[in-house]
């Protein structure tokens, strides 16, 4: 039975091929995919006019009574952008540069990434603009504390589940699920995923973003015919995505020549001791200082000599500005959003083959998934399980993509949207519209 929807509703859709982009705006940006993706594949006008929209926009006032006494109010979002195949799920970012139309995008990107690996998720993000690496971690708590009471009206285990994203991690999600906890009176782990283990958390969450970068790009080098391990590799971003990325790729053998975080970064032809970094770093505030290697200018690391490169730290890294100059055949983007549409588009001139953000980085709502599942049934999973149903659907989903792009000779971030989006188009119309 085929549910009638409205005619056309659509603004007219100008050519989009190479649309002007305002590069530092993401929605803009996440919009322009979009629009591309709707046009190669004649998405029905209200499927594309639904996911043009956010389904439900929150915005919050977070007062914190501050180290010193006085009160300071932060500015927080919780943004539910799609929810037809299922709860929203999608992280939460501490960041002075968090803004409406960022946190946005990433709800849009979670929509489109849960469609094309095929989770039973729509797509949701949270974000507070803080600084919180200028915070005490009593702040940070009281912060994590009330800017959960507040989003507590629209995140639930049926709802909308946050996780980690840029500095947020393990403790924080421990505080959100205490306090959503608190409120019902027991204890509720599905709430939030991305926890420490003694409390719900799920093995192998930590590295499941970065062992999914892993698995499609040994899965792009097995397609393409390089060895992976002859392969020099540069990561942007040592935070979770990117230093588990490096210590996975360093355990297989590969070559990780250079990585960068927010204060520097670091290069060594020969292959870096990725291990001895990260005990640094975990000592350090930044890999900035780390003795046994080149030091090199966090600006034009992009630029650096490498096959592959995984930029893991945050959107709009490869712009018009540098695409031109980047030496990689390969692009693996571990981060979401991290390359422009004009760069995309200087990319693809140069031959350069980019694996998106939309299933690049999808390991970690993947074993965020198993942690709500693990939760919800209170059966706790093995590592070895963990990791075998995450290479199952990271590398299926790797290949239907792929596939997608061959048959119809496009680019993988366009196979990768039409995977979604057919999928979300399906959703939509079986459901139908209510009223
Ligand atoms: P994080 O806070 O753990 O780490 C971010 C890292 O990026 C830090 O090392 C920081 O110093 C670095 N950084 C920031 N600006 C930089 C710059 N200009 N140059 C070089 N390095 C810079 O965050 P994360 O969780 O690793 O997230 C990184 C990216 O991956 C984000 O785009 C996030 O949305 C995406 N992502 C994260 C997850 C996850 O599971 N955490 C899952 C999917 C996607």
């Amino acid at each position: 039975m085929e549910t009638k929807i409205p005619a056309k509703t659509s603004p007219v859709v100008k050519p989009l091929e190479r649309a002007e982009s305002h590069e530092s705006n993401p929605w803009h940006q996440a919009m322009l995919q979009l629009d591309r993706a709707a046009q190669k594949m004649k998405l029905e006008p209200f499927v594309l006019e639904r996911l043009r929209h956010c389904k439900r926009i929150l915005t919050v006032s977070v007062p914190v009574k501050m180290d010193d006494g006085h009160v300071r109010v932060f500015e927080g979002y919780r943004i539910q952008h799609n929810m037809d195949r299922g709860p929203a799920k999608g992280g939460i970012r501490y960041h002075p540069q968090v803004s409406l139309d960022e946190v946005k995008a990433l709800s849009f990107w979670m929509t489109m990434k849960c469609a094309v690996v095929n989770l039973p998720y729509g797509g949701a993000k949270g974000g507070i603009i803080c600084d919180p690496k200028k915070m005490s971690k009593g702040e940070i708590e009281r912060m994590t504390r009330r800017y959960t009471a507040e989003i507590s009206i629209i995140i639930g285990p049926d709802k909308d589940i946050p996780a980690p994203d840029v500095n947020t991690n393990e403790q924080v999600m421990a505080w959100i699920m205490d306090t959503y906890s608190m409120t019902l009176g027991y204890s509720c782990p599905g709430v939030v995923t991305g926890k420490p283990i003694e409390i719900g958390g799920s093995l192998g969450r930590k590295e499941a973003t970065g062992r999914g970068v892993f698995y499609v790009t040994r899965e792009l080098a097995a397609r393409r015919g390089f060895d992976l391990r002859k392969a020099p590799t540069i990561i942007q971003g040592f935070g979770n995505v990117g230093s588990n990325a490096a210590k996975i790729f360093a355990e297989h053998g590969c070559k990780v020549v250079g990585i960068s975080d927010v204060g520097g970064g670091l290069y060594d032809p020969k292959g870096l001791d990725i291990a001895d970094i990260m005990h640094y770093r975990d000592n350090n505030e930044s890999i900035a200082g780390y003795p046994k290697a080149e030091h090199v200018d966090v600006d034009s690391f992009l630029e650096l000599p490498c096959d592959i490169l995984i930029p893991a730290a945050m959107e709009n890294a490869i712009t018009k500005a540098n695409a031109d100059k980047i030496k990689a055949k390969y692009i693996i983007e571990g981060a979401n959003g991290p390359t422009s549409n004009d760069a995309d588009h200087i990319l693809t001139d140069k031959g350069v083959v980019l694996v998106p953000d939309i299933l690049a980085n999808a390991g970690g709502v993947t074993v965020s998934y198993f942690e709500w599942v693990q939760d919800m049934q209170a059966y706790f999973w093995s590592e070895k399980d963990i990791n075998a149903r995450l290479q199952d659907i990271i590398v299926g989903a790797f290949t239907e993509v792929y596939e997608v792009s061959v048959k119809e000779k496009i680019d993988m971030r366009m196979a990768a949207f039409m995977v979604g989006l057919r999928r979300l188009g399906k959703a939509a119309t079986i459901r139908g519209m209510y009223p």
